[in-house]
């Protein structure tokens, strides 16, 4: 299991960003029952839900966190382990293209894209038109 690996609070196995769903309920101004977990294992009594390609992106993470504050929380615990375990996603320094990019921005050339690398075919494609200069 890789360091960063989620894991499904239903069965226990590791969960993929794309296939995770963090889902509480909201009732009454309280929420409960916060849970991360495979699409296909959403609790039953869920009446909120952020998909996990949302949740792990910066802007969602942030949304997700500053949408609590002020908000009565039951299970404060279950809350602070899905932000735990979510953080890493959102932050963590040796992301491939995140460490690609901020080397091609110290270099001034092409965000994610390796520095001295030649750019892939698709890439040098769409820049093409821009290069023209007519
Ligand atoms: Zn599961």
């Amino acid at each position: 299991m890789a360091e960063y690996d989620l894991v499904c609070d239903a069965c226990g196995k590791p969960v993929e960003p794309d296939d995770a769903v963090v889902s509480w309920s909201s009732a009454e101004g309280i929420e409960r029952g916060f849970a991360l977990t495979h699409t296909a294992h959403v609790p039953a009594q869920a009446t909120q839900r952020l998909e996990g390609r949302q949740a792990v992106w910066p802007s969602g993470y942030l949304w997700f966190v500053t949408d609590r504050l002020g908000k009565r929380v039951e299970d404060l615990d279950a809350l602070k382990a899905i932000l735990a375990a979510l953080a890493p996603f959102v932050m963590r320094p040796d992301n491939p293209t995140e460490m690609d990019s901020m080397r091609a921005a110290s270099f001034g050339q092409r965000l994610g894209v390796k520095p001295g690398a030649a750019p892939s075919a698709v890439a040098a494609g769409a820049q093409e038109p821009h290069e023209g200069g007519k």
